[in-house]
């Protein structure tokens, strides 16, 4: 299989993700798979209630995306290690050789179409 273009196509994602995740919170320096939101503009003198109650819904929102984000990240992370290993586009659970047009949608897929729904952890 012709790995490259979907080399290419992964490392673009994988430097937009994480781009989007420096904007929202920060890489686990024990741990490169997790990230951890950040609450936006920590400034110093807001004690006032209804800021509190703001941030901390910004921050549960930012978490949110945070989370989303990480597992595209890891995804992402996991496609471009397979390519190094030459285990690039097969189904990690029947071996199968990953259909080209389900790579193409998704260069990250784990799984053939079969077993798309079947995510192993
Ligand atoms: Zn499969």
């Amino acid at each position: 299989m012709n790995t490259e273009k979907y080399q290419i196509l992964l490392e673009n994602e994988l430097s937009l993700i994480t781009e989007e995740l420096k904007t929202l919170g920060v890489q686990n320096p024990e741990n490169s798979h997790d990230w951890v939101a950040t609450p936006l503009g920590t400034e110093e003198g807001e004690a006032d209630e209804n800021v509190s109650a703001d941030k901390a819904e910004e921050l549960e929102e930012r978490t949110a995306l945070v989370a989303d984000l990480e597992t595209r990240f890891n995804d992402t992370t996991r496609a471009l290690q397979k390519i190094k290993n030459g285990t690039y586009g097969m189904c990690e659970i029947c071996n199968a050789v990953i259909e080209e047009d389900r790579l193409e949608a998704n260069p990250s897929a784990r799984t053939c179409k079969v077993h798309r729904e079947e995510m192993p952890v």
